[in-house]
C-alpha cells in the first residue's frame, strides 16, 4: 500500500497564541514554494496540522524536500480513510502482514470526541483483528514495537501512520523579518545563514569581491553556496555583490599594515549597513566566531562594530570549528566551502594584524583619505542577482 497523505506537525508554533495563524500560513506558503516541483499536491491547513494530499506524487521525494521546511516539528506518511473502522482494521492488518515480523503496537488518538468508541477500545479491537488475519505468530509490544501504527481519528477522517520523520524545526522563514548575511566563500558564513533562516529570519546576502584579485571561481562558489541555502527559504535568495577592489587598495595605501584588516572590516560593516537599510534588512549576520582569527577577538569586534548601529547577529559565535563543520556537512555546503579560491580578505591579509586594535588609531588612519566616497560608490555600483531554481541556466550570473 502506498501512503497517499503526509501529516505535518508544527513545532514551537503551538505556543504562539494569536500569532499562530500568521505562522501556519507562512509555513504553508514556504512549503508550497519548496515543493513547487510537485504541482499535483493539495494542501489542507488545519489548526494544529497541515495535511498534504500526494495525489500521485512519490512520497519519498516529497519527504526529502519537506525536511528542509523550517517550522515543521515532524511529519508522517499517512493513509486517509473515511470514518469506517472496519475498513481501517482491514487495511492495518494488511500493512502489518506485509511489513512486520515480530511485534506491533496500535496507538489511537481520538481528537474527535464524538466518535463513539474510546481510544483504548479501538486499540484492542484493531489488535484483535490483526491477530485474526495475520497467519503467523505476532505479539503486541507496547514499549519497543517493530511497527508502531498510529491511528488519528479527526472530525473529517481517520489517518493511519507507521512512521515519524523529524522535521527541520525552528520557525517559518520570514516570520522574523529579514537580515543581510555577509557571505564569504568560507565554511562559517553559510552555516550562520542557515541558522538565521532556522530562527525564521529571511536573508539577503552581500559578498565582497575584489576583481581581478578574486576570480570567477570565487564568485561561482558563493552562488553555489546560496543555491544550497535557498532550499531552506521560499526558494530564492537575493545576492548583492560589492566590487571592493578600489576601496581595499585605498585602505592598504593609507593604513599601517597592522590596522589594514581592522579598517577593511569597518568598511565592510559600513557598506553592509547601508545595503541592509536600503533592502529592508534589520540586522547584519556574519560567520564570526570568538577568537577564530585576529579580527574576531572581542577587542577587534568592538572596534569594528562601532562604526554601525544596526545589530550584528553572529549565530556561530560560540561554536567550535568542528561543530560548525558538522552543520556545514549536514546542509551540504562544506564541500563547496573547501574548494580552493581567493577571497578578498585572504589576498590582502596582513602578516601581523593587531589583535587588540584601538578605535582612535583606526579613526586616525581613516581620516587620511576620503573613504566615504569609496563606500558610497560601492553601494551605488552594487550588482544584485536573485538566485532561484533557474540559476544554473542564468548566463548573466557568470
Ligand atoms: P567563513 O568565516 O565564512 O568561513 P572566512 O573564515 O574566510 O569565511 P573570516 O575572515 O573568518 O572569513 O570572516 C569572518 C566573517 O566575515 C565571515 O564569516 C563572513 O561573514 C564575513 N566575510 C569575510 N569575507 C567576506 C566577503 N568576501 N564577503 C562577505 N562577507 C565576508
Ligand atoms: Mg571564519
Amino acid at each position: 500500500m502506498e501512503a497517499n497523505y503526509i501529516v505535518v506537525r508544527f513545532g514551537e508554533l503551538t505556543t504562539k497564541g494569536k500569532n499562530r495563524k500568521l505562522f501556519t500560513q507562512k509555513l504553508l506558503k514556504n512549503a508550497k514554494e519548496i515543493l513547487f516541483e510537485f504541482p499535483q499536491l493539495q494542501y489542507q491547513l488545519q489548526y494544529d496540522r497541515l495535511y498534504i494530499y500526494l495525489n500521485g506524487a512519490n512520497h519519498l521525494l516529497v519527504n526529502e524536500k519537506l525536511k528542509t521546511v523550517f517550522g515543521i516539528h515532524s511529519f508522517s506518511n499517512a493513509y486517509k480513510f473515511e470514518k469506517d473502522l472496519d475498513v481501517v482494521k482491514d487495511a492495518i492488518a494488511k500493512m502489518i502482514n506485509e511489513d512486520t515480523k515480530t511485534t506491533f503496537k496500535i496507538n489511537t488518538k481520538r481528537s474527535d470526541k464524538t466518535f463513539p468508541k474510546k481510544s483504548q477500545d479501538i486499540n484492542r479491537e484493531i489488535a484483535g483483528h490483526v491477530f485474526h488475519h495475520v497467519d503467523r505468530q505476532l505479539k503486541v509490544d507496547v514499549h519497543h514495537p517493530e511497527m508502531l501504527v498510529t491511528v488519528e481519528i479527526r472530525h473529517d477522517a481517520i489517518y493511519v501512520m507507521t512512521n515519524v520523520i523529524k522535521g527541520a524545526g525552528g520557525y517559518p522563514v520570514g516570520i522574523g523579518g529579514k537580515a543581510l548575511l555577509m557571505l564569504s566563500g568560507g565554511i562559517d558564513s553559510p552555516v550562520a545563514g542557515y541558522l538565521t533562516l532556522k530562527r525564521g529570519v529571511d536573508i539577503e546576502c552581500v559578498h565582497f569581491a575584489a576583481p581581478p584579485y578574486t576570480n570567477e571561481f570565487a564568485r561561482e562558489k558563493v552562488f553555489d553556496l546560496v543555491d544550497k541555502l535557498r532550499h531552506y527559504t521560499h526558494g530564492q535568495i537575493t545576492v548583492h555583490v560589492v566590487n571592493f577592489t578600489k576601496l581595499q587598495l585605498a585602505v592598504y595605501d593609507h593604513c599601517d599594515e597592522s590596522y589594514a584588516m581592522t579598517v577593511m572590516r569597518r568598511m565592510m560593516y559600513r557598506i553592509g549597513e547601508k545595503l541592509a537599510i536600503k533592502n529592508h534588512c534589520l540586522a547584519l549576520v556574519n560567520g564570526e566566531s570568538i577568537g577564530q582569527v585576529a579580527s574576531q577577538t572581542l577587542d577587534s569586534m568592538n572596534v569594528i562594530n562601532q562604526v554601525i548601529s544596526i545589530p550584528v547577529l553572529r549565530p556561530v559565535l560560540c561554536l567550535d570549528k568542528l561543530e560548525i563543520i558538522d552543520i556545514a556537512q549536514k546542509i551540504d555546503t562544506y564541500d563547496i566551502s573547501i574548494r580552493p579560491h581567493e577571497d578578498c580578505c585572504t589576498i590582502f591579509t596582513p602578516k601581523a594584524p593587531a589583535t587588540k586594535p584601538k578605535s582612535y588609531k583606526a579613526e586616525a588612519f581613516e581620516a587620511t583619505f576620503d573613504y566615504e566616497t569609496y563606500v558610497n560608490e560601492c553601494v551605488e555600483n552594487v550588482e544584485t542577482i536573485v538566485v532561484d531554481a533557474n540559476y544554473k541556466n542564468d548566463e548573466e550570473i557568470f
